[in-house]
């Protein structure tokens, strides 16, 4: 991909304005989940701070126990008074640290004033040893600090401030732990997010890839239906259908062309191959009577309550279960179509359908086009009377035929036919019960010879048929089937029946024949003989063969 297209993209992204919407709501989600985080970090160090000094508190409470312990056990040993000095300056630091712990953390307050009864239960042992000891009896103050009783305070003592250290400790690891969870779920949120983003990015990505090829297709398809020859409309018809499909991700495409706006009238159906099935069809039908909008986009025709059961059960059973029509009004009053059907997805939706629309434009005007000229080449080529080719034409098909039968050597019958007694229709029922006449005889002419065989009006009363691979034989056969289909037919015209007869002058086409003004001849004898040995007969002139006995 170049880098235009990529800027093109970029810009694309910008100019939407539910894209600038997912790009906000993106931007606030993470701007929540970093203030989230932020604040959980924050409170973490705030806690930490308070457990950290909490933790501080109960060393300083267990020094000052130890110094306590220590001094009143010196004292009680040496009777020196110092001890005791030391020990009391001691008591109002431990008393402080406890006081301070309380303050950092009130919960703490159960333990703490477990330890505040055993230290004042220690401290009433202890006094009592130093007045023990300053009256001389060291060896009771030393039982009493060495005794079972104050040992047992002592381990009480300790039980406390453990508890409560672990219990400050247990509360640090819940604090890191919930933090380490704050931060996990704004991981995932993050992550999460980003694959939001990226799936909706790539998602309009390749829809707007799609639509940028289509666009380039549509230019293509544009040039294409321009420049193309009205016989060839058709198959580019065809052609564009099947790009269309391939760049809808369709798995059918169909192109509908209504005969009115208004009515069911379906004038034709384009599909890009010709083993379409009933669908068009059904479809056709269905959207026609609905009348739909402009734009129909059905992204499950199953679920849509406005279609009746019937055409789904036949879109379904064609292997249709999403559908996207768009259709223009062209002109003289038509409708054209385009319908896109899919077994379950269609690229495309309704934000599509401008495009489409465009494409429909193009459409209709190849349509118009080779409609203009296949009525043009109609005119140029028939006589308006009997809708049957006119004396140019059939000349001109009488020329390429001779050329056939010089190259290929095969067997072209002519005849040349004339009305007898046409005058006297005239004379008696007037010039448009001849014309009736005229038009009777080309009707029956049509169908009863074959599709090849072409018929030609090459003035007035007379006609000429061309009768490819048709020997001498089945050539007379044909033009005596003619013959009495219209002695025996009769035109009806203002209750008078008219029956008129014809006489006919056959020949071969010869690879010898140098121009088709020598078969011409020969056919105009022969009806020439036919007409003088009493009309409502067939005869034939061959060339004389150029070795004979
Ligand atoms: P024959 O059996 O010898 O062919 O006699 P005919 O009366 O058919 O031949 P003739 O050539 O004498 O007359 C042809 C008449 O056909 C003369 C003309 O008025 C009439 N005619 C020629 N073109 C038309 C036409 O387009 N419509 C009508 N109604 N009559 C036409
Ligand atoms: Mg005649
Ligand atoms: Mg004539």
């Amino acid at each position: 991909m170049g880098l235009d297209l990529m800027w093109i993209i970029w810009q694309r992204v910008f100019a939407d304005r539910g894209n600038l919407i997912s790009l906000a709501l993106v931007a606030l989600l993470s701007a929540v989940s970093l203030g989230l985080a932020y604040q959980a970090l924050r409170d973490y160090h705030a806690s930490n701070q308070i457990i950290s000094d909490l933790l501080a508190r109960a060393a300083e409470i267990r020094y000052y126990d130890d110094v306590l312990t220590t001094s009143v056990r010196l004292g009680a040993l040496t009777g020196d008074a110092t001890w005791e000095r030391r020990y009391e300056s001691a008591i109002p630091r431990l008393d402080q640290a406890l006081q301070q712990a309380i303050e950092l953390h009130p919960p703490g307050q159960v333990y703490l004033d477990e330890i505040n009864t055993a230290n004042q239960r220690l401290n009433h042992f202890e006094r009592q040893a130093f007045v023990l000891a300053s009256s001389g009896r060291l060896e009771e103050a030393a039982d009493l600090l060495f005794g079972e009783v104050y040992e047992q305070e002592k381990a009480n003592y300790a039980d406390g401030l453990g508890r409560f250290t672990n219990a400050l400790e247990n509360s640090q690891q819940s604090l890191e732990r919930r933090l380490q969870g704050v931060f996990a779920l704004t991981l995932t949120l993050k992550v999460l997010l980003v694959l939001v983003i990226l799936s909706i990015l790539l998602h309009r990505f390749y829809r707007w890839e799609g639509r940028l090829q289509l666009e380039h297709t549509l230019g293509e398809i544009a040039r294409r239906l321009v420049a193309t020859d009205s016989k060839r409309t058709d198959e580019d018809i065809r052609w564009v259908l099947g790009q269309v499909a391939a760049l809808g991700e369709a798995d059918h495409a169909a192109l509908i062309l209504y005969k009115t706006g208004e009515s069911v009238g379906i004038g034709r159906i384009w599909s890009p191959s010709p083993h379409t099935g009933a669908w068009p069809w059904v479809s056709a039908h269905w959207l026609g009577e609905e009348r739909p909008d402009d734009i129909l986009d059905l992204p499950v025709i199953h679920h849509h309550p406005g279609v009746e059961a019937r055409v789904k059960d036949a879109l379904q059973g064609a292997g249709i279960g999403a559908l996207l029509a768009v259709s223009l009004l062209i002109a003289g009053g038509a409708r054209l179509q385009l319908v896109l059907g899919s077994r379950s997805r269609l690229a495309w939706r309704r934000a599509e359908a401008p495009l489409l629309l465009s494409l429909l434009e193009i459409l209709s005007r190849a349509i118009a086009s080779q409609a203009n000229e296949e009525q043009l080449f109609r005119q140029a080529m028939t006589d308006p009377l009997t809708g049957l080719f006119n004396r140019r034409y059939f000349m001109e098909t009488l020329e390429q035929e001779l050329k056939h039968v010089r190259r290929f050597n095969k067997h072209t019958a002519l005849l040349v036919v004339d009305i007898d007694h046409f005058k006297a229709v005239n004379d008696t029922y007037g010039h448009d019960a001849g014309d009736a006449v005229l038009q009777h005889f080309a009707r029956l002419a049509k169908t009863s010879l074959r599709e090849i065989d072409l018929i030609g009006h090459l003035g007035g009363e007379e006609f000429g048929i061309i009768l490819p691979a048709t020997d001498q034989v089945m050539a007379m056969g044909a033009a005596e089937r003619l013959r009495r289909t219209i002695a025996e037919s009769e035109t009806l015209n203002r209750q008078a029946r008219i029956n008129v007869t014809i006489s006919t002058g056959l020949t071969m086409l010869f690879a010898a024949d140098h121009s088709i003004d020598e078969p011409m001849h020969r056919a105009d004898m022969a009806l020439y003989a036919a007409k003088s040995q009493g009309r409502n007969l067939t005869r034939q002139l061959l060339p004389l063969p150029i070795t004979s006995g």
